[in-house]
């Protein structure tokens, strides 16, 4: 976890393509993804995010998602615990893959289009229409901040209340929450238990950082491969299996394999029982 709460370190001035929250009180890093809304908002060009973004995906493809985001840190530790997974469907899996990129286009045509409007001098009307959507899009929804900056900020205004065991304080306390609230609650919920029952549901399909990290890391230099004289495909289907991302590995190149969807977690290397899989770099 990147949290210098836990782990008393004073934040540096440093993004990462992961999401943490943006309004996280002690956080280490920053979110890239964050950064480059408020960025176009404020209508200055977004070269750091978008470098941060550059560099991170042509050296490293998405291993960030796969071992420094804490967003999909929660999500492993829940079907680590559930155990038992749902399986979706390859034609499902192809069509669902695509929401994140949906979501990446809406996100950035509002930011994009509200920044050159405000640039013209022009913006006002269309930054009022969009409320708490002008600036930031996504982090007003983001299931990461509900769950890393609102969700502590309610239990912390609540905690006289909770800490007495003032049920009628906590249920006044709850029912003041304002309707968007509710919705960012019900959304973190509903992404949580579907994670918990689909391993990295969020990431593989709605997650529009990890839907730009996707789209950069085709050619990364950090991939994977399979040892010829060793991958026995026709009889084992162990990695597509351990893969939480749905990789169909045995379907990619022998020498190097830097797909979309990886994030370099290596549970497919340590299930091969003839290991077979290794990272490979560049
Ligand atoms: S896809 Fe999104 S939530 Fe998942 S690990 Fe990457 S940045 Fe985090
Ligand atoms: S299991 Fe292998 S192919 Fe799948 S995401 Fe992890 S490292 Fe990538």
């Amino acid at each position: 976890m990147i949290y210098s709460f836990f782990l008393g370190f004073q934040p540096i001035p440093l993004l990462l393509p992961v999401l943490s929250s943006l309004g996280a009180q002690s956080k280490i890093v920053g979110e890239a993804f964050a950064a480059l809304q408020q960025m176009l908002f404020e209508t200055t060009f977004p070269w750091l995010p978008l470098a941060t973004f550059l560099l991170s995906a042509v050296i490293l493809g998405r291993s960030l998602c796969g071992w420094v985001c804490p967003f999909g840190f929660i999500q492993d530790l829940l079907a680590y615990i559930k155990r038992r997974h749902k399986e979706v469907s390859a034609d499902s899996h192809r069509s669902l893959i695509k929401i994140k990129y949906f979501i990446l286009g809406v996100i950035l045509f509002v930011s994009a289009t509200l920044s050159a409007a405000l640039v013209a001098k022009v913006g006002e009307p269309y930054k009022n229409a969009l409320g708490p959507f002008a600036q930031t899009p996504f982090n007003v929804l983001s299931p990461s901040d509900t769950l890393f900056a609102v969700v502590p900020k309610m239990i912390f205004n609540l905690r006289f209340a909770i800490y007495e065991q003032n049920f009628q304080e906590i249920m006044l306390g709850i029912a003041a929450f304002p309707p968007l609230l509710w919705i960012r609650i019900f959304i973190l919920g509903a992404v949580l238990i579907l994670a918990a029952y689909i391993p990295r549901s969020w990431c593989k399909y709605f997650c529009p950082n990890g839907a730009l990290m996707a789209l950069l890391s085709r050619f990364s230099f950090l991939g994977l491969k399979r040892e010829i004289t060793k991958c026995t495909r026709a009889e084992c289907r162990i990695c597509i299996e351990a893969c939480p991302m749905k990789v169909r590995i045995t379907e990619l190149g022998w020498e190097k394999f830097s797909d979309s969807e990886c994030i370099y977690c290596l549970k497919c290397v340590d299930e091969c029982p003839t290991k077979a899989i290794k990272l490979k770099f560049p």
